[in-house]
């Protein structure tokens, strides 16, 4: 709600992610850290930010970009030009893992065989997999993504929906209000661990999210008034409901404590 100049809304946005950065304790000295690169505006911005974080607070990151080249025509190979361009503005070396090398097949010919429906299921496991793998092959300790606010609360709301969807039209008796009970359980600790600030599964690198306060409408602003090169386009497969969920987030966001509410 702060009306502020640009140099300040630059300084304040940095200075917020350096401090949720302290406060999260999401990194030590001679980390080496992979940030997923997607070309897009969060992603740049992070590995802007960060780059400039690193130098400014001395925080001794070995930072690099790695990105995921899912296969998708027309979306990922615009997206990937513009994180070789990043590569050489920000000097940060860059890896490119692709689905067709580790797995044989690319998000084309999986949404080939079959259609609109799962795509995204699929290519999420595949990309945190990919992810993972490429991490290690850059030596990295771990990873930061560039999910923000508006992810998080995304990633609540759409697994709130499936409580919904899962539970709606019974008449509980008490076994069922049991088993019931034991869902929620399970969907209340998997929403903690989407909202945390730093997840890994034993086995796994750490996965840090700097962004996890930041509105997505700050990030543009960022994006937009340092004349960062992103890519801005859509994923062509992208599903309707998250869409939706989109929408009810920014209608949500017009309360500005509303989606922190959701991300805390
Ligand atoms: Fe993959 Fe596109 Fe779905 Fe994102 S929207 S998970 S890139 S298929």
């Amino acid at each position: 709600g702060d009306a502020l100049c640009k140099d300040c809304f630059f300084w304040a946005f940095e200075e917020e992610i350096h401090q949720v950065i302290t406060d999260g304790h999401l990194f030590s000295a001679g980390d080496s850290v992979a940030i997923g690169a997607s070309g897009g505006k969060d992603s740049t911005v992070l590995a802007y930010t960060l780059k400039l974080l690193n130098e400014r607070y001395n925080y001794g990151l070995q930072l690099f970009l790695l990105s995921v080249d899912e296969g998708i025509t027309g979306y990922r190979d615009d997206s990937l030009e513009t994180v070789k361009r990043n590569q050489h503005q920000y000097e940060l070396p860059l890896t490119i893992v692709s689905y067709e090398d580790l797995y044989g097949w690319s998000m084309d010919s999986i949404v080939k065989q079959v259609g609109l429906k799962n795509n995204c299921t699929f290519c999420g496991v595949f990309r945190r997999q990919a992810l993972d793998r490429g991490a290690i092959k850059v030596g990295a300790t771990k990873i930061v993504t560039g999910h923000n606010a508006d992810d998080v609360a995304e990633t609540v709301i759409m697994n709130g929906e499936l409580l919904l969807l899962q539970t709606s039209g019974y008449s509980f008796c008490l076994p069922h209000i049991w088993i019931f009970c034991l869902f929620l359980q399970h969907i209340i600790a998997r929403l903690r661990r989407c909202t945390a600030i730093t997840t890994g599964a034993e086995g796994y690198l750490p996965r840090c999210k700097p962004f996890k306060y930041t509105y997505e409408k700050e990030i543009v602003m960022y994006a937009y008034f340092k004349k960062l090169d992103y890519f801005s386009t859509e994923c062509i497969y992208s599903p309707n409901a998250y869409r939706l969920c989109q929408t009810y987030i920014k209608d949500l966001e017009k309360h500005p404590t509303r989606s922190h509410g959701v991300v805390r």
